[in-house]
Order: structure tokens, then C-alpha cells, then sequence
């Protein structure tokens, strides 16, 4: 087989662009792991720097491979250092820096310069030793291997491997320096890396898709289309959670359960597509009145819930009022509509004992039911110590008559 220089300076630009893409591409994706951005940007430089020395170059030129090599360097050990840090690791500035110190210390040694054995032996041996330590990381359970690990793994030691082939090569056998053998061997092996980052290119973009596909559909088995809210399943799972959660320490806790009134009325008189656009408009009112921590979702047709984690009587009803009133204020007017609309709210809380979401909105249900009756437009509170103690007559009571009585 005939090869001549510019055969191997297109392999090496093809291996190390489409590496450069390949990560950069996963970066993008992944988004915010600074380490693969630099690791692959170092890649796209080298790629750029073999085509400037293909294009200008001559074997006395090597200073801009010499520090395209030391931001490779870097970019491999960020890769490594990066793996530690996402396990909560400090970054080891020794190890950050080695590679490329050693390299730019030694690459302008004549030893270095005349002799390509020297520089194969060199830049591979830390090439290896990154790769591999970052395998390393990634084989005990840590960092972050983008897709999926052992996949990254088998890639990280192919790498490390390729090049530790490549430094026995060049300096037990004087002979293939600049010889056809040597060129034809290492053409080999950067054709099976072309190979290999090709497969692996295509093995990300299906991991990706598929990935993306998953999320789509867990995504859309939890979230309600049309308000983009939690939906019932969402919302009885965060319940269970929290419940879990409370177990071990419990905190006061509070349900509220709303329902839009006359909705029906709604939809008949301004259409189903305005209805759609109130559900939508009380979906936003509720999450800009809740905190982070609260749960809000939409339980089915217009009856929504929110469920306050660690939250006493007085917050909840303060809450439950101020979603009544700024829906009140938003629901006026609702795309050039006068809908007017308003909610209804029962709340329920749990002060002592094991959480369970279920019984509660069950008790919220018997609130929000009597706020109906009495003409809608309100919030009642289900506590069946404060009705014990307020009034034994009326199963709960309406919250200005609570606050009334806390003036009084
Ligand atoms: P009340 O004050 O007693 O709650 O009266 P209401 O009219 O709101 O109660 P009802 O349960 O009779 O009506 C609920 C209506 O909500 C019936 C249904 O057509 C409507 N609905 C349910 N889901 C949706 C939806 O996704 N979009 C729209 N536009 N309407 C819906
Ligand atoms: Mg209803
Ligand atoms: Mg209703």
C-alpha cells in the first residue's frame, strides 16, 4: 500500500474534527458540562492546526501542533479532572496542568525535535494516561460519561489504547521511522479511531433520540397539555412522596382543592376554546401564588389542586384567598371576553400525625362542596377541631367568619 504524508495528515484531521464535533455536538445536548466543551474545542484546534501544518508547514515548523498538543492535553485532563469534580471532588490543579506543562517543557528539546520516536513516545504516554484515568473514573461509578458509561468506557480505553500501540511502534522498531510501515501501521490504527468515532457518533445520535423519546413520554405522562401543570398521577405521586418524606418528621400540611364556578355556563355562553384559555389563565394565576415547593396540578376538567408542604392553617388560608382574589382579577377579562370568572376553594389540613393525600382531599372535597352551596366565589376551611370548637352545627366554616373570630 502507497501512503504519503498528506493520506495521514487527512486521517488525523478527519479523527480529530469529527472527536471535536462529536463532543461538542454531546455538549450542546447535554447542556452546561463545561468540560466536554473544551475537551472537544481542543480537538477542532488540533484538527485546525494539522490542516495549517499540511498547508505551511515543514517539519522544522512544529510550534503550532507543539501547542495545539498542550491544549489537548489540557482538554483530556479537564475530561479526567471533570469526572472528579462531578463527584463533588476539588479539581487536582497538578494533574490539570501536567500533560501540557510536560509536553511545552519538553517539545523544544533537540532531543525531542530531531527525533519523531520522541515525540510519539511522549505525547502518547500522556494522551494514555489521560484517557485511561478518566475510564478509570468512569469504570468506580463516577462523573458524568454523557450518554451512557460503558460506552464511554470502551471509547476512553480504545483511545488510551490506540496510542499506547502506537508509542511501542515507533520507538522499539528505529526502522519505521518515516518508513512505509510505520506510515501504513499508524494509518491503521487512525482509521480504525475514524472508524470508531464514526460508530460512536452514530451510537450518541440513536442514544439521543431514544433518550429524547423516553423523556417525551414520561414527560407527557406526567404533565397536563393544557395548562402545562402537574397532572392527577403527577400530583398523587408528589403527594406519596412528600407523605414519605413526613414520615420521619412530620410538618404541618395543607390541601387545597379548586373549582371553577358555573364553568359550565363558561363554555356554553363564550365557547370551549375561551374555557380552554381560563383553565390556562387560572393555571398561571395558581403557579405565580404558590411557592416552589408547593405542588399544583390540575386533578381533571376545572378542578385543580395544590398541596402546601409545611404549611400552617393561617398560610393556607391566606394562600387559598389570594389565588381566589388574583384569579377573580385575572379572569375578567380573558381574550377580549368579560367571562369573569371565579373559584371556589376547600381547604384541608393535616396538622399531626402520618400524611395522606387521599383523606384530605376527600375532607377538601366536603369543604369546597359547602362553599358551593353558600354562593360560590369563596374559600371554607374543613377542620374538624375548629368546627368542634367554633360551632358544632356546621360541618366548616367560611374564612371571614374565621378571621372575625380571630379578631374578636
Ligand atoms: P359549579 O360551579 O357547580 O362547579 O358549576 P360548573 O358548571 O363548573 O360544574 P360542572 O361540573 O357542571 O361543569 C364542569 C364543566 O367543565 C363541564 C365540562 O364541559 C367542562 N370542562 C371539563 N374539562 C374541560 C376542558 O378541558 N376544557 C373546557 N373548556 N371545559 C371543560
Ligand atoms: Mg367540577
Ligand atoms: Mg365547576
Amino acid at each position: 500500500m502507497s501512503l504519503d504524508i498528506n493520506t495521514l495528515f487527512l486521517v488525523t484531521i478527519y479523527v480529530e474534527a469529527m472527536l471535536g464535533l462529536l463532543l461538542l455536538f454531546a455538549w450542546v445536548q447535554n447542556a452546561g458540562i463545561m468540560a466536554v466543551a473544551w475537551w472537544g474545542s481542543a480537538h477542532l484546534l488540533r484538527a485546525a492546526s494539522v490542516v495549517l501544518f499540511g498547508m505551511y508547514g515543514s517539519v522544522s515548523d512544529l510550534i503550532s501542533i507543539d501547542l495545539a498538543n498542550a491544549v489537548l492535553f489540557t482538554a483530556f485532563a479537564v475530561t479526567w479532572t471533570g469526572a472528579r469534580v462531578f463527584d463533588g471532588r476539588s479539581p487536582n490543579p497538578l494533574g490539570l496542568f501536567a500533560g501540557a506543562a510536560l509536553w511545552l517543557l519538553v517539545c523544544r528539546m533537540p532531543i525531542v525535535t530531531e527525533s519523531i520516536d520522541a515525540r510519539v513516545l511522549i505525547s502518547s504516554g500522556i494522551i494514555t494516561s489521560y484517557t485511561w484515568l478518566t475510564a478509570y473514573e468512569f469504570w468506580q461509578g463516577r462523573g458524568e460519561p454523557l450518554v451512557s458509561r460503558w460506552p464511554a468506557i470502551f471509547m476512553l480505553f480504545a483511545h488510551g489504547a490506540l496510542f499506547l500501540l502506537r508509542t511501542p511502534l515507533s520507538a522499539i522498531l528505529p526502522w519505521s521511522v518515516n518508513s512505509q510501515v510505520f506510515e501504513s501501521v499508524w494509518m491503521t490504527v487512525l482509521s480504525f479511531e475514524a472508524l470508531l468515532f464514526t460508530i460512536a457518533i452514530a451510537f450518541i445520535l440513536l442514544a439521543m433520540a431514544k433518550e429524547r423519546t423516553e423523556l417525551r413520554h414520561k414527560t407527557a405522562a406526567l404533565v397536563d397539555s393544557l395548562t402545562g401543570i402537574a397532572n392527577r398521577r403527577a400530583y398523587m405521586e408528589g403527594g406519596a412522596l412528600l407523605a414519605r418524606r413526613y414520615d420521619s418528621n412530620p410538618k404541618p400540611t395543607a390541601v387545597l382543592l379548586i373549582d371553577l364556578d358555573h364553568f359550565k355556563q363558561i363554555n356554553d355562553t363564550f365557547g370551549h376554546a375561551i374555557g380552554d384559555r381560563v383553565l390556562q389563565v387560572f393555571a398561571d394565576t395558581a403557579t405565580a401564588g404558590v411557592s416552589s415547593l408547593d405542588l399544583l396540578g390540575r386533578l381533571g376538567g376545572e378542578e385543580f389542586a395544590v398541596l402546601l408542604a409545611d404549611c400552617d392553617k393561617q398560610k393556607a388560608v391566606s394562600v387559598a384567598e389570594q389565588i381566589r382574589t388574583e384569579f377573580a382579577m385575572q379572569a375578567t377579562e380573558v381574550d377580549g371576553r368579560p367571562v369573569n370568572a371565579t373559584v371556589s376553594i376547600g381547604v384541608a389540613l393535616c396538622e399531626q400525625g402520618p400524611l395522606d393525600v387521599s383523606a384530605m382531599l376527600a375532607q377538601a372535597d366536603q369543604a369546597l362542596y359547602h362553599a358551593k352551596e353558600r354562593g360560590r366565589n369563596r374559600v371554607e376551611l374543613a377542620s374538624l377541631d375548629l368546627v368542634l370548637r367554633l360551632d358544632s352545627n356546621t360541618p366548616s366554616l367560611r374564612i371571614d367568619a374565621l378571621a372575625s373570630h380571630r379578631a374578636a
